[in-house]
């Protein structure tokens, strides 16, 4: 039977005693500047790395560290010990290159489809209070920054408010939301926060009138219905944010939100999906879908006369517009 020349350590001081290996009956045996047995199955054999030499750990840490490579080679071989298939792979060039392309592939995968997954998933279980300190933190910072105390009297600001209220959502399960009106220094403009709170800027309310108002309102529950907004942040604060939500420390992610916000377009899929939304909560209160039509179209121009427009968040695209046209 094969002789491994090595070094033994007793776990728990630095002493290296040298030792020889062997394998009999499925006991290994050390032999030399100390004794001890051990039954081959009760053992641990490091996989193999380049530079570092192979180690065996028994049971209590203490561990036989191999000097003669080629010896415990042959010994693996004699009794039949296997590599783990990663470590087989690793050491094969195509074993590499399927590795490279698999890893590869997994992140680009795990990118087009398991981040949004997950990025659902987790937003559709973010624990209310995360939601709600996101969104005051970014309405702080956008009180700070881009947004000022509404003008508008607080009686328009019931009637809307009412007006909305009483119509009614087109599915169960409709989001609970509240209207936040505030003057901004970026135009007509409305979009909502993960926490449910819609901002209507005075520029969009004095813009459109009551059922174009509705139109953008609905549009915003929408979004917040789908949790657009809350999924997009996770996404986009990527893996360390992620980590930081589920582990409860929100400030970093807070910080990042205004930018997010500000600069964010949604999707395609997601302005469709909450125009859908709007249109559905339009025909289920009656009202002409020409209205929602209108007030982007209205919103549209706006945009054409430079001013910031409804949204960088939600470009009203002649595409949307259609749709809700030949939706009616
Ligand atoms: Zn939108």
């Amino acid at each position: 039977m094969t002789t491994v020349a090595g070094l033994y350590f007793d776990g728990r001081t630095s002493r290296a005693h040298r030792v020889n290996l062997t394998v009999e009956a499925g006991v290994v045996r050390l032999s030399g500047e100390t004794e001890r047995s051990c039954p081959l199955d009760q053992l641990h054999v490091s996989e193999p790395a380049r530079h570092i030499g192979r180690k065996v750990t028994f049971p209590d840490e203490a561990y036989f560290e191999v000097q003669d490579a080629a010896a415990f080679d042959t010994l693996l071989e004699q009794t039949g010990y296997r590599d783990s298939s990663v470590v087989r792979m690793q050491r094969s060039r195509h074993g590499i290159l399927f590795g490279v392309i698999a890893t590869i592939l997994v992140l680009v995968l795990g990118y087009l489809y398991l981040l949004p997954f997950a990025a659902d998933a987790i937003a559709r279980h973010l624990p209310a209070g995360v939601e709600r300190t996101i969104s005051k933190g970014t309405l702080e910072f956008l009180d700070q920054h881009v947004l000022k105390p509404s003008r508008l009297p607080a009686a328009r600001q019931a009637e809307i408010v009412d007006h909305f209220r009483n119509l009614a959502p087109p599915q169960a399960g409709a989001p609970s939301y509240e209207i936040v009106f505030r003057s901004s220094r970026i135009g007509p403009n409305a979009f909502a926060l993960p926490s449910g709170q819609i901002v209507l800027t005075d520029e969009l309310a004095k813009l459109l009138d009551d059922d174009e108002i509705m139109s953008v309102l609905a549009h915003e529950l929408g979004h917040l219905h789908e949790r657009h907004l809350m999924r997009r942040l996770v996404q986009s604060s990527a893996v360390g944010a992620v980590v930081t939500l589920l582990f409860g420390d929100v400030s970093a992610v807070v910080a990042n939100i205004p930018t997010v916000l500000l600069d964010m377009k949604y999707s395609r899929d997601a302005e469709r999906d909450a125009d859908d939304y709007a249109i559905a909560m339009l025909k289920t209160n009656g009202i002409p879908l020409s209205h929602m039509a209108d007030a982007f179209e209205q919103l549209k121009r706006k945009e054409g006369d430079g001013g910031m427009p409804y949204l960088s968040t939600h470009p009203p695209t002649a595409e949307r517009i259609a749709h809700i046209r030949q939706a009616e």
